[in-house]
């Protein structure tokens, strides 16, 4: 067992705070992976906070993880030491149902085994995240990070860009679009610059005025203003498709308004239920759908595609020691535009 240092919540209601964990040796198909950055993202507050339901506790958030390979077991093919990798949201999955086959393994038929917050596929060891120096994680589920690419801004596409590209790419989102992104946070900002890079033309909905000039220096073409009210009769039929990333509940109606006739809203923000009026939908042949994270073989196009077009996220970054105050910050839509910890900063505990 290795003993590494890790930041964890002990119960939903407890801030984080230093914890150690232990790490398996790596196996015959596992890599051991020094953790460099891990991104913050809103589900680990979630999740941590016990949102959703059923979390376990101690929990150490953290599936933005990018790093470097310490260790290769025996039967290792694809990573050697100094191999520069991320690992994502998931570690692991049944690699034999019909999602796993396709290389969506975020929808594997047994349930992925997640970052964190989860079980590895002996359905009773707890799963760790990147707030840890260090992971061990099946060869397979490992991504490669394309060389000359920024670390620290990198962590981010891991989730953030993983959920944001995987939507806008299965709607065909391509020049001459007009493409709304909802929520200019983590996952909003990386919206913003892949449908960019896919050549639509993009406007932010956001609740908070005073990102316009951030919103514009990101690439977005336009800024709308959803705390103005008149903002929904302006715009009305205005879009081809909306990516939804807001974090807590608001209205799904007002937004659908929005959309063109056939054209689709997709929800990758996971807030408390709302209502939804059958009107909204029928009246325009308007789709409403979902999209969760991507698969591994998706992630590593996203990651390539991100290489070739100069994609990053735009991050702050943290010593560990202040991941409670970026919770609250990301709680406060003040985050400009992703949380990165430097792991480096849990190192210097040792
Ligand atoms: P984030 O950085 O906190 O961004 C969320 C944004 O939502 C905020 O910046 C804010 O943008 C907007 N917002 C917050 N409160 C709002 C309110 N009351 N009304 C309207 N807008 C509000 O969070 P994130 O990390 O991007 O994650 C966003 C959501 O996606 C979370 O629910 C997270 O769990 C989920 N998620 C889903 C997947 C998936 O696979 N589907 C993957 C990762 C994360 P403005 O200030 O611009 O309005
Ligand atoms: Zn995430
Ligand atoms: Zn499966």
């Amino acid at each position: 067992m290795l003993h590494t240092p890790a930041y964890a919540a002990k119960t939903a209601k407890a801030s984080l705070e230093p914890y150690e964990i232990n790490r398996r040796e790596p196996g015959a198909h596992d890599v051991l992976i020094d953790i460099l950055y891990c991104g913050i993202c809103h589900s680990d507050i979630h999740q941590a906070r016990d949102e959703w339901g059923g979390s376990t506790f101690p929990m150490v958030p953290g599936h933005e993880i990018v790093g470097t390979v310490v260790k290769a077991g025996g039967h290792v093919t694809k990573w050697k030491p100094g191999d520069t990798v991320g690992v994502g949201c998931f570690i692991d999955s049944c690699r034999e149902c019909e999602a796993c086959l396709d290389g969506e393994e975020q929808f594997c038929e047994e349930g992925m085994s997640a970052t964190y917050n989860s079980f590895e596929r002996d359905g009773k060891t707890p799963t760790y995240g990147g707030y840890s120096t260090r992971i061990t994680v099946h060869e397979d589920y490992v991504l490669r990070i394309p060389s000359g690419m920024e670390l620290a801004r990198v962590a981010p596409l891991l989730c953030a860009g993983i959920t944001t590209y995987s939507p806008l790419k299965r709607f065909g989102v391509k020049p001459g679009h007009e493409v709304a992104i909802l929520g200019l946070g983590g996952l909003g900002h990386m919206g913003v610059k892949i449908a960019k890079a896919m050549g639509a033309t993009v406007t932010v909905l956001s609740h908070s005025p005073g990102k316009r000039d951030d919103a514009i220096a990101l690439g977005a073409d336009d800024f709308v203003d959803t705390s103005d009210k008149q903002s929904f009769k302006t715009n009305a039929k205005r879009f081809d498709f909306i990516l939804d990333t807001v974090s807590a509940m608001h209205d799904y109606n007002s937004y659908l308004g929005l959309l063109k006739r056939d054209s689709s809203m997709v929800l990758v923000g996971i807030p408390d239920p709302v209502p939804l009026s059958a009107s909204s939908l029928v009246m325009q042949r308007r789709h409403l759908s979902g999209s969760l994270i991507g698969g591994i073989r998706e992630t590593q196009e996203m990651l390539d595609f991100c290489a070739e077009h100069g994609v990053v996220s735009d991050v702050e970054v943290i010593p560990i020691q202040k991941v409670n105050e970026a919770y609250e910050r990301v709680l406060n839509s003040d985050v400009r535009y992703r949380f990165v910890i430097d792991i480096a900063s849990l190192r210097e505990k040792l």
